[in-house]
């Protein structure tokens, strides 16, 4: 019964009524939002969702949409949430986006009509081959596209659009979140979970059609505080132990075949310098632990407290502070505990018609941040591809897909409540 749902989606419409705002947010920036821009991207879909009739839609000041659709069913049904982020990489512009549609895409590469550099070549996007027949939207080749985010809002938006024009579809109570500055690591600074009142959530923000990611990266940062001996250098023999010459040893020794992110792929984790800065006499190096198991970063914090070790037996004068400090944990630790949220979002990906793939991120999520916030949330994919870049492409179908997905995940959790 439940896949014989016929859908009408809004989706590619409202797809392209979002990418032509800019949302592009800014790391220097200390203000929430850090662009102020964002908040026109709020207020449409604020505006949207009050049309289709989500009467408590609002923006706050930070910048978050928050909304509610009702439940339609008396069943006690777990509050769920669907998530994404409104703004866009700080990496690549995206203001003045001119999307292009290449409709029912025949394989082959993409060129871009407005910079002749810009081409998407099918032997450097490999999943272009799973998109025969889609009709693809990219840009002209000078932004971004913002398919990462906007394709999930956009999603979220036809779902909520779809579940509110059939209300004989029964489902609990859906809260929908819109966060700002996704993309400089702030977008859950300060949503109000409180508010939200949402039990279990999921961003909208992955690759694939098909993917579940319910794994992210386990993070620490090390920095390297090395205090050398300084001498004027016309009088420094057998005196001087020079700090950057230090901190350069320690780099020179960290692993190169395995273990640095040039090296790695999959399930392997790495060490890797991000910032280095000093003069004779002090210098401090920053790097960054990656891996998904607590056992592997703890070995990986073991072999850097070793390399320093080493390296400082030469330079018996001198001193180095290792200061190693969370940044994130691999979300699966809380996911796992309730193993309904994974198993729902695979059926509801089966139920519109795609072959579940479960995987892991090489990084880390607002989810990672949410789950641990006490809200667990694994990531669905948005159909987004190339992201951060002026390749960027996603394609009407699998956007479409996502929104089924979103309407099938709802359902599923009254079913089984
Ligand atoms: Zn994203």
């Amino acid at each position: 019964m439940s896949s014989r749902i016929n859908f009408t989606h809004t989706v590619t419409e409202r797809f392209l009524r979002y990418v032509a705002i800019d949302t592009q947010s800014d790391p220097n920036s200390a203000s929430c939002p850090s662009t102020e821009k964002q908040k026109h991207l709020g207020a449409l879909l604020v505006q949207e969702l009050r049309d289709i009739g989500l009467a408590d839609a609002e923006l706050d000041v930070h910048g978050y949409v928050y909304a509610t659709i009702p439940a339609t069913t008396d069943k006690r049904v777990p509050v769920v949430c669907f998530c994404s982020h409104m703004d866009t990489s700080p990496d690549c512009s995206g203001a003045g986006v001119k999307p292009q549609i290449v409709s029912n895409y025949q394989g082959g590469d993409i060129a871009l009509p407005g910079d002749p550099a810009q081409v998407i070549r099918a032997a450097e996007h490999p999943a272009l081959a799973d998109q025969i027949g889609h009709d693809i939207i990219t840009t002209d080749g000078t932004t971004l596209l913002g398919a990462d985010n906007k394709a999930g809002i956009a999603e979220i938006m036809d779902a909520a659009a779809f579940l509110v024009g059939h209300p004989q579809i029964e489902h609990g109570t859906i809260k929908i979140l819109f966060t700002p500055d996704e993309e400089i690591g702030r977008g859950v600074d300060k949503v109000d979970l409180q508010k939200l009142g949402a039990e279990f959530a999921y961003t909208i923000d992955g690759e694939t059609a098909g993917h579940l990611e319910d794994e992210t990266f386990s993070a620490d940062s090390a920095l390297i505080t090395i205090a050398g001996v300084s001498a004027h250098p016309g009088f420094a023999k057998g005196k001087m132990e020079h700090a950057i010459k230090i901190a350069a040893a320690i780099v020179e020794r960290l692993p190169k075949g395995t273990c640095s992110p040039e090296t790695t792929e999959g399930r392997d984790g790495f060490l890797h310098p991000i910032g280095i800065s000093g003069a004779l006499e002090q210098a401090t190096l920053a790097l960054i632990v990656r891996d998904f198991t607590e056992a592997g970063l703890q070995d990986k914090a073991a072999l850097l407290q070793r390399i320093v070790g080493e390296v400082m037996r030469d330079y018996p004068r001198s001193t180095v502070k290792l200061d190693i400090k969370p940044q994130y944990r691999n979300m699966k630790q809380v996911i796992d505990r309730h193993p309904q949220i994974v198993d729902f979002a695979l059926e509801a990906i089966r139920r519109a018609g795609l072959e579940p793939v479960r995987s892991s991120i090489r990084g880390g999520t607002d989810g990672s941040r949410l789950s641990f916030m006490g809200l667990p949330c694994p990531n669905i994919f948005a159909g987004e591809h190339a992201f951060h870049s002026r390749l960027e492409w996603v394609s009407r179908q699998d956007m479409e897909k996502a929104a089924e997905t979103i309407v099938h995940l709802a359902m599923i959790w009254a079913e089984r409540a």
